[in-house]
């Protein structure tokens, strides 16, 4: 069943009566709407009433909300008394509004009329487009969605960079853009195709021949991601990729933000650019990076290196990755820098964990004994101001027992007692405002300490149990309390470790 959203907001229409209120105003409208979706059997799930009136978006709450859960996309239709009421503001915001209301396919239902803003061709649309900025509707979203969708049939390049082996440029004559091959580039794109495909080779090992052989990628060195991005794009079979649904629009804090989706579901057209491989290359890679993907779903996806994301190599910087050299003959694991040309050795990883469990021992047995001794030595001045707080709170309440006492000893008078109990109850109050300002400097003060103190059991935990822990329970844990690791292995043998805890900076 389709799913509506009320939105009720008083207008400047509604102004002329003064004498009524705000709520009365809108308890009234609701009942009509509710009448009305009754009658046209409308599912209204959630109403949304806007009990200030600013002008701005940001001023109007219920709107920001509206618009959120628009823009999950999962409702028809938003049921309003007119459509001053979603737009006033200004035209920016207004067409804004629209917009949102437009990519995520709801209608704007009023008693008077329902507005498809989907149907362009729709009378009640083209009155809309005088009433909402032109620009903000026809521009951004025809523009985008179409424009591109007909771009990409038409076997144009719509890319910001042009992927390896080509160059982009414009096409004469026309709107648009298409691809050059650069022959040295499209060479290497063929070989990296036979590696994979006729010499067996996997991502990591061309990767690697790659900087071996001294062939500059685009950016930085070749790795496994930029292997992998060049045996899956069809893009070298001659086609243009279009993804059907490449952005979302999300409204978030009343924010337009764009979120790429990753989505599997594309068309592919025939492009305007020569192809670097043919249909046989293209069909024997994939071949096997399917049969890999079956495979490597069960087993091989297990996480192996417990240091992923924290080792680094501490000569260069690079990252150090988990290398199996000889998987069928030993299993033996190595951690290697994967930067070219740095003289830093590899490093059994057997070795590497063997010595930073070691380090991050000492460093803890160091650190307890470091915060027990600033913990006993330094003097909190908040809780200095807490201390007299509380004595003056004590005093007050003292007194407020004291006068209960001379009232019923009849020596103050009732007027008396209040009197002085108001002006007590005043002070009680005023420091009790004191005491939670500071309780909550204090809190926010605890909270580095706090943050170093859990770092403790947490790194205790993961030496007392590491045997027993998984891969990727490892992980987690050395990501918590680690910032990063470095290693280095002079290439006389010695091994250098450091370790940065996570430490609150
Ligand atoms: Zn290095």
């Amino acid at each position: 069943m389709e799913r509506y959203l009320m939105y009720l907001r008083k207008s400047r229409m509604d102004t002329d009566f003064e004498e009524v209120s705000i709520a009365e105003t809108l308890s009234r409208h609701r009942t009509t709407l509710e009448k009305f979706c009754k009658s046209k059997r409308l599912n209204v799930v959630e109403v949304l009433e806007e009990v200030v009136s600013g002008e701005s978006l940001a001023a109007r709450p219920q709107m920001m909300r509206l618009l959120e859960l628009v823009s999950t996309g999962s409702y028809a239709g938003v049921v309003c008394m007119d459509i001053e009421r979603l737009s006033r503001g200004s035209s920016m915001e207004s067409g804004y509004i629209m917009q949102i209301l437009q990519v995520n396919g709801c209608k704007i239902v009023t008693p008077g009329k329902t507005y498809d803003l989907q149907n362009e061709s729709d009378e009640q649309f083209t009155d809309m487009k005088f009433m909402f900025s032109r620009y903000e509707l026809k521009t951004i979203t025809k523009r985008l969605v179409r424009g591109r969708n007909q771009s990409a049939s038409e076997g144009k390049f719509m890319g910001s960079m042009a992927p390896y082996g080509y160059r982009a440029y414009k096409l004469p004559g026309e709107k648009g853009n298409s691809l050059m091959i650069i022959p040295e580039e499209a060479k290497v794109v063929q070989m990296i195709f036979d590696m994979y495909g006729q010499q067996g080779m996997g991502y990591n090992a061309i990767a690697y021949k790659m900087n071996d052989m001294h062939i500059p990628a685009r950016k930085g060195q070749w790795s496994q991601t930029s292997v992998a991005n060049i045996l899956t794009n069809e893009v070298y079979l001659g086609k243009i990729r279009w993804r059907r649904e490449p952005v979302k629009r999300v409204v978030k804090e009343g924010m337009l933000s764009k979120k790429r989706i990753l989505n599997d579901d594309y068309e592919l057209y025939e492009g305007r650019h020569e192809a670097i491989i043919t249909e046989e290359q293209w069909d024997r890679v994939q071949e096997i990076l399917n049969r890999h993907k079956h495979t490597s779903n069960h087993t091989e996806r297990q996480l192996k290196n417990p240091f992923a994301g924290v080792l680094y190599c501490e000569k260069c910087g690079g990252i150090m990755k988990r290398y199996v050299p000889r998987p069928k003959e030993s299993p033996t694991a190595w951690f290697r820098c994967m930067t070219r040309n740095c003289d830093c050795k590899m490093i059994k990883c057997e070795v590497a964990e063997k010595n930073i469990l070691n380090a991050m021992e000492e460093w803890l047995e160091e650190y307890q004994i470091q915060l027990e001794q600033t913990q006993t030595q330094t003097v909190d001045p908040i809780d200095t101001a807490l201390e007299t707080v509380h004595s003056q709170l004590t005093g007050l309440q003292l007194q407020q027992e004291k006068i209960c006492e001379y009232l019923e000893k009849g020596i103050y008078s009732v007027e008396m007692f209040t009197k002085r109990n108001a002006a007590l109850s005043k002070e009680i109050e005023q420091l009790r405002d004191s005491e939670t300002d500071l309780l909550r400097q204090k809190s926010e003060g605890n909270k580095q300490n706090r943050a170093a103190a859990e770092l403790i059991p947490t790194t205790q935990h993961i030496l007392d149990s590491y045997d027993a822990l998984t891969v990727e329970e490892k992980n987690s844990l050395w990501k918590l309390v680690m910032r990063r690791a470095t290693i280095y292995r002079e290439p006389e043998g010695e091994v250098h470790i450091h370790i940065y805890p996570n430490l609150p900076r």
